[in-house]
């Protein structure tokens, strides 16, 4: 994540510096605390099927139960996370928290999306953890989506083909997220297994007023479609959003018209429910 990194550099150059770094420190022994009292907990985000208007998929979203950190994104955390490793351990919960919600759901049609971080995906074992965490909850591969952006594909990029590819034949979905805002190569999408590409939301965001970000979007829709992929937009927040989705033929939504990420029992009730505009 190149863009946060900078924001962290501007920071220790700043007159400020000796207040940021006790700030930051602060941060990675609250983190190291919140492991040890297990203050990590998941949100659900569902995902709207626009051909049918229901609820089938959810996105797993960390969210840190703790006073002082509950309202603030994991943008703000997750970034320290991934410089100090600490990343590996959340990431490991996350999964262990998600593969516990369809372990007790049961019905195997769900499926949820989990963000990965570039140090998770490069771990050794990190395909056979999930194989068998898979195994260990009678859960099946196609009920888990692991959502990589562009940056993990600059990073080790050999290694990470190579993990990506492990997971698709192993049966974990795979979707791009926040598909161009990254180091975008249409490189990837030929040699990637790519089940599922993500608009990021600032396109969408942008639709509405620049005529440029509308085009854009549509290409996306179109390409994606081209390839034989699925496409989700994210981030829509009101009915003209939908409407211009729905036009362009994309496949998924997901944004606060349909439900901001909720505690996991809330967003599970919304289930194969048909939602309505
Ligand atoms: P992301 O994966 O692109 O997730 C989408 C973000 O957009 C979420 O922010 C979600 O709450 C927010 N969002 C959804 N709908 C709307 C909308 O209609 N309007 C607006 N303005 N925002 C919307 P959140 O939960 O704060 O997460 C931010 C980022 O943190 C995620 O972006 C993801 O990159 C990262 N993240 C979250 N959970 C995890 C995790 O478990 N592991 C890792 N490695 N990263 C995570
Ligand atoms: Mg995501
Ligand atoms: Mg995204
Ligand atoms: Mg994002």
């Amino acid at each position: 994540r190149a863009k946060k990194s900078s924001i962290y550099d501007i920071i220790t150059y700043d007159d400020n510096l000796k207040l940021f770094l006790t700030n930051r420190e602060i941060m990675l022994k609250d983190l190291n605390n919140a492991l040890v009292n297990d203050e990590f907990i998941i949100f659900l985000q569902p995902k709207l099927d626009l051909r049918d208007k229901r609820i089938k998929s959810f996105e797993a979203l960390l969210r840190w139960n703790n006073p002082k950190y509950l309202k603030r994104s994991p943008e703000e955390y997750i970034t320290l996370a991934e410089e100090s490793d600490l990343i590996v351990k959340i990431g490991d919960i996350v999964i262990e928290k998600t593969f516990e919600i369809l372990k007790d759901y049961k019905n195997k049609n769900i499926n949820i999306a989990i963000n990965i971080s570039p140090k998770q995906i490069i771990e050794q074992g990190f395909v056979n953890k999930l194989i068998l965490a898979a195994r260990k909850n009678e859960i099946e591969p196609s009920q888990i989506s692991i959502e990589v952006t562009e940056t993990i594909l600059v990073e080790t990029f050999d290694i990470v083909i190579e993990k990506i590819k492990s997971l698709k034949k192993a049966g974990f979905s795979i979707h791009l997220d926040d598909f161009g805002t990254g180091y975008s190569s249409l490189k990837y999408l030929k040699d990637l297994p790519i089940d599922v590409i993500k608009i990021d939301k600032q396109f969408i965001k942008d639709m509405s007023d620049d005529l440029k970000s509308e085009a854009i979007v549509k290409t996306m829709i179109q390409l994606t479609h081209e390839l034989g992929l699925t496409v989700v937009a994210e981030g829509i927040e009101n009915k003209q959003e939908l409407e211009k989705l729905k036009i362009l033929g994309c496949d998924y939504i997901q944004g606060y018209l349909i439900s901001k990420p909720v505690i996991a029992k809330e967003a599970l009730l919304k289930y194969n429910k048909t939602i309505k505009f």
